[in-house]
């Protein structure tokens, strides 16, 4: 803020992945200093938890839009949580932030829908039609 004349509107991208402290920083640009904030991020983590910065943002946002996912589970519904897959099991535990990537990662993510999230049925072809509670070794 003080390197810059003026900013008018901040975009902020993984707002998730911030820390509580600096959400309340952008709400004090918000509020002392007339910037408009927009951010953007997951609510919840693998668990299906909120992440602490999303769940902050939501206590102090003016508004909040849950965008429209075009990502589907593998039933059609739309997809609404991610699932963290560790070694082809779906996990339950562990850290909230672990990097992942697609495919044949040994940490992936999936996205599924509430239902079989909550189930932890990852759906035909990958071999694992029902979680375990405990869903590997992701400690
Ligand atoms: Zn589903």
């Amino acid at each position: 803020m003080t390197a810059h004349d003026r900013i008018d509107y901040l975009i902020c991208d993984e707002a998730c992945f911030y820390t509580v402290e600096q959400i309340e920083q952008l709400a004090d640009l918000v509020d002392s200093h007339g910037v408009d904030v927009y951010a953007f991020g997951l609510a919840s983590d693998f668990r299906s938890v909120m992440f602490p910065a999303a769940q902050r943002l939501f206590e102090l946002a003016d508004e909040v839009c849950r965008l429209q996912v075009e990502v589907l589970c593998w039933c059609g519904r739309p997809g609404q949580l991610n699932a963290r897959i560790v070694g082809g099991a779906m996990a339950r535990t562990g850290e909230q932030v672990v990097i992942g990537d697609t495919d044949d990662a040994p940490v992936r993510y999936q996205v599924l829908c509430r239902r079989h999230h909550r189930a932890g049925q990852l759906g035909e072809g990958t071999g694992m039609g029902a979680g375990t509670p405990e869903g590997g070794s992701a400690a």
